[in-house]
């Protein structure tokens, strides 16, 4: 093994062997998916087992590997190989958000059995949207104006299981894969005000009566998957769709954002190292000035500084996987999954701009053999929590007296 593929197999215990084996099982899938629908490609990648969260009971005369890694860092390692496989960054980037951003986050506050009835979502036969930002703006979820409002026999009881439940109005947008879902996980206003809980969360079916799709954006980052609109009038919903208790939607909130800052970048991992692969193969082989293009001393630092992003990216989202398979409670984690958000997401366009340099006037062709896509790692600077934003909470922790 190259001292190259020791940098980038450096992972903990039994993560490469995940990490290939998903690459593998994809390889095959990712020639026959491409141009195919996204919620094809969706049930073709969930097929593989990617969003599940266990790992598979052992086989008959098989005994439990002690050497594999934790559910949490098993997951990553699988969107890591169907990345490296080359599967559409779009569809990955849904993955991981649906695994990090909502599975794990639900599956910790369900009861056991609301938590089965939605469980399908992890063979990929129904998909799960996150519906938060609103139009006005979505770095602040307290200025929210989608207002669920009790219904029923009003008896006070403050988790809604007086069988009144809810009637939902309002609308979300930008929210990823709207277009297509079969499930909502929205954040709506219970109380007026900027209490901390002023916000309840419900979950249910986007069929329900009186949710309509508005706009679906022409979106030029991940395109592979659609973003669009949800729109509310007067929709009635059943006490059970409300999670956790009324007015714990920001606690709520603040586990799904802390999973998917910790995570949620992991999707980039395969497309960064697919990049370094190419430049390096083209620096390596490229004639220049009499000589090859990787003898220039410049060109070599940009590959170096491309390897030094990519090792720092998958250390630091390996070990956030590793303090949530430890256990750590995600409200001790906000901060370091902010930090890690924050380092992925610029060290990601800081490849992407190494690459571009590199690549020369292929980077803007787009059927080249070295396309650079700009547009999605500089989203990366914006989603789950713009990080100008992000830099503000962080330095909050450290006690500076610095408000939003
Ligand atoms: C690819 C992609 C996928 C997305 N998917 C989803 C989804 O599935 N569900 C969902 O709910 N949302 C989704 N979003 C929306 C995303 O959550 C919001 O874009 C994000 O919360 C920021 O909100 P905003 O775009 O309205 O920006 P704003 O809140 O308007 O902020 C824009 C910028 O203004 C600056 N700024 C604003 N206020 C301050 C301040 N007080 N201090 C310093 N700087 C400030 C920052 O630079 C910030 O980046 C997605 C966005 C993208 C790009």
């Amino acid at each position: 093994m190259s001292a190259a593929d020791r940098l980038l197999r450096s992972g903990p215990p039994g993560t490469e062997a995940v990490v290939d084996e998903y690459r593998d099982r994809a390889l095959p899938l990712v020639e026959q998916l491409a141009g195919k629908a996204f919620r094809d490609q969706w049930e073709a990648l969930a097929g593989l087992g990617v969003l599940r969260l266990d790992p598979p009971e052992p086989g008959p005369g098989e005994s439990a590997d002690d050497a594999a890694p934790g559910p949490v860092t098993r997951s990553l390692a699988m969107i890591e190989g169907i990345g490296l496989a080359g599967a559409d960054p779009g569809v990955v980037y849904a993955m991981a958000s649906q695994v990090f951003g909502m599975e794990y986050p639900l599956r910790a506050v369900l009861p056991a059995d609301a938590w089965r009835s939605v469980a399908r979502i992890q063979d990929g036969r129904e998909l799960l949207c996150h519906a938060l930002t609103e139009r006005k703006g979505g770095s602040d979820p307290l200025s929210m104006d989608t207002r669920a409002r009790r219904e029923g026999n009003g008896d006070g009881d403050r988790d809604g299981s007086d069988g009144g439940g809810y009637v939902l109005e309002g609308a979300k947008t930008f929210i990823t894969a709207a277009p297509v879902a079969d499930l909502a996980l929205v954040f709506a206003r219970t109380e007026q005000g900027r209490s901390p809980f002023a916000l309840s969360a419900f979950l249910f079916p986007v069929a329900t009566p009186g949710v309509t799709r508005a706009d679906a954006f022409a979106k030029t980052a991940l395109p592979g998957v659609p973003m669009g609109e949800l729109v509310f009038d007067g929709v009635r919903l059943e006490a059970g769709s409300l999670v956790g208790g009324e007015g714990s939607g920001l606690a709520i909130l603040s586990s799904t954002t802390t999973w998917e800052r910790a995570l949620l970048l992991g999707y980039a991992l395969g497309p960064m190292r697919r990049t370094l692969q190419r430049l390096t193969d083209w620096a390596s082989g490229r004639g220049h000035f009499g000589r090859r293009m990787g003898s220039s001393h410049q060109v070599a630092a940009r590959i170096s500084d491309m390897a030094l992003v990519l090792h720092r990216s998958r250390t630091l989202l390996y070990a956030m996987a590793a303090r949530l398979d430890a256990g750590t409670p995600t409200r001790r984690l906000a901060a370091e999954a902010a930090l890690t958000k924050i380092s992925v997401s610029e060290d990601y366009v800081r490849l992407t701009e190494h690459a571009t340099a590199l690549s020369g006037v292929r980077a803007f062709i787009a059927d080249s053999e070295l396309p650079a896509d700009l547009h999605s790692p500089m989203a990366a600077l914006t989603y789950a929590g713009p990080n100008d934003l992000l830099r503000i909470g962080v330095a909050r922790e450290f006690g500076l007296p610095v408000e939003n």
